[in-house]
């Protein structure tokens, strides 16, 4: 789903079992309306599709954005989530919760998207159980979820005189090189290297990040120290913990064209955050037996997207995900922070922000109005994204309360930006091989979650 600080953190809370156990259907549907925009498959404006001449830029991500020298470190107290929890007076991803199981029990997958039957939906919510089975148990999204189980800060059993005994290192690239092959075998589909530019680290973790009652957060601080550590007022992070390792991870095509709001467009999602969660996890780890601190992130700790800019992956869009040449918009993003010395990638251009300018799509496409459609990026958030939105950035800012109350209202997390932009297209292609898309077809398609043959007896 879509945040505030711009999705460039992204955010996406797909808890379908915590939502299941939440709040009763009575106490949460009388809550909140059910969503009176039409959704279902879309009809797309056109335009020509993008062209990719890849170049190496000179600029970072704060350069990009032009941003003025006050601009302040997100706080994650300030996420939608939160705040559209606190506007709500219940959690939010409890109200989507209550609507998704509405639509299940009258036989949709989601606003707009029949199925046969409620054995067919309750196929479907199967399939987002196992889509998101392992980003839940490890984040879910990793929001709020600092140091905190398979996120841990720490080495998790491995020997001590490895992670205790800093492997000696006289060339740098070469290392780079074994580092992202080591990523790439732990599941990550491409690897980039960035210097932190610490500005993009988040000031603090919000410790009730889905509570309406008022924030509770820890500050997240760097200290002359060799190990991470976390206080009853503070995480702590060495100040040598200098190189970000970003993650891509691209999500399954298919699922994302039954967007918006579905089950379906949900798993898609999860399948992205599962697949990045146990690929940061198991690199952190393999650094740490090289006796190097390594601290596994998904959407937590620092924001994604300026960070895979500066590791040279993509550019930002309009719709406010990190676009790719690659997979376009169609990926999720995880980073390993870490001490050990890398040689940093370049930050690239193809074009992007002058594309977006005349496209608009996603700004059209959007069932509640959360993406700018105007020519020019702007240096403020509308005025209805209050304290979700930071100023100083130029960009087509997003109103992330305005996404979240769409997910709650229409019972799903969203994915039509994803789903619609011309990136996706140009890359991934339709997912149905240029076939409407349909629920009931999506089963005999042949090719598996990631465009491979599958074999199905
Ligand atoms: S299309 Fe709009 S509502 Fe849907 S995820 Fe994107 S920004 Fe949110
Ligand atoms: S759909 Fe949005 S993000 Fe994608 S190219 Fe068009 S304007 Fe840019």
């Amino acid at each position: 789903m879509k945040h505030n600080h711009s999705k460039d953190t992204d955010l996406s809370r797909r808890r379908f079992m915590q939502y299941m156990a939440g709040a009763s259907l009575a106490s949460l549907s009388g809550l909140i309306s059910e969503a009176k925009v039409q959704a279902g498959p879309i009809s797309k404006r056109t335009v020509p599709l993008p062209k990719f001449k890849i170049q190496i830029s000179d600029k970072t991500a704060f350069q990009q954005y032009k941003c003025k020298p006050n601009l302040k470190r997100f706080g994650s107290e300030n996420m939608a989530f939160k705040v559209t929890s606190e506007e709500l007076g219940f959690p939010f991803n409890q109200a989507y919760g209550a609507n998704l199981k509405r639509n299940m029990q009258n036989g949709s997958i989601g606003h707009g998207w029949p199925v046969k039957d409620t054995i067919e939906a309750r196929m479907w919510y199967a399939l987002n159980v196992a889509a998101t089975t392992w980003n839940d148990n490890i984040g879910p999204d990793g929001e709020n979820r600092e140091n905190m189980g398979f996120l841990s800060w720490l080495p998790q059993g491995l020997p001590s005189d490895f992670t205790s005994t800093p492997l000696p290192l006289d060339n740098v690239e070469n290392l780079t090189r074994k580092i992202k092959v080591i990523a790439s075998y732990a599941g990550a589909d491409k690897t980039g290297i960035t210097k932190i530019d610490q500005r993009w680290m988040f000031n603090s973790v919000c410790l009730n990040g889905l509570d309406p009652g008022e924030p509770q957060i820890k500050h997240i601080v760097l200290k002359d120290v060799d190990q991470p550590s976390e206080t009853e007022t503070e995480f702590v992070m060495p100040e040598s913990v200098r190189y970000a390792i970003v993650i891509i991870n691209v999500q399954p095509r298919a699922l994302t064209q039954l967007a918006p709001s579905s089950i379906a467009s949900v798993a898609s999602t999860n399948q992205g955050y599962a697949q990045g969660a146990l690929t940061a996890v198991a690199l952190s780890q393999a650094i740490r037996s090289l006796g190097y601190v390594a601290i596994p992130c998904m959407n937590s700790t620092a924001m994604s997207i300026p960070l895979a800019i500066d590791a040279g992956l993509g550019e930002l869009g309009r719709l406010g995900y990190l676009i790719t040449p690659e997979w376009g918009p169609h990926v999720r993003i995880d980073k390993v922070l870490t001490n050990l010395p890398l040689k940093p990638d370049k930050p690239i251009t193809f074009g992007v922000t002058e594309y977006c300018t005349e496209c608009g799509i996603c700004a059209v496409e959007c069932p509640s109005g959360a993406i700018s459609p105007d020519k020019k990026r702007s240096y403020k958030p509308p005025p209805s994204a209050g304290r979700c939105g930071n100023a100083g950035a130029l960009k087509w800012y997003i109103d992330g309360k305005k996404c979240s109350r769409w997910w709650a209202e229409s019972g799903a997390p969203c994915s039509n930006c994803m789903n619609v932009c011309p990136y996706t297209q140009a890359t991934l292609g339709d997912g149905f091989e240029g076939k409407t898309p349909d629920p009931d077809t999506f089963w005999e398609l042949e090719a598996n979650a990631y465009g491979r043959r599958s074999i199905i007896y």
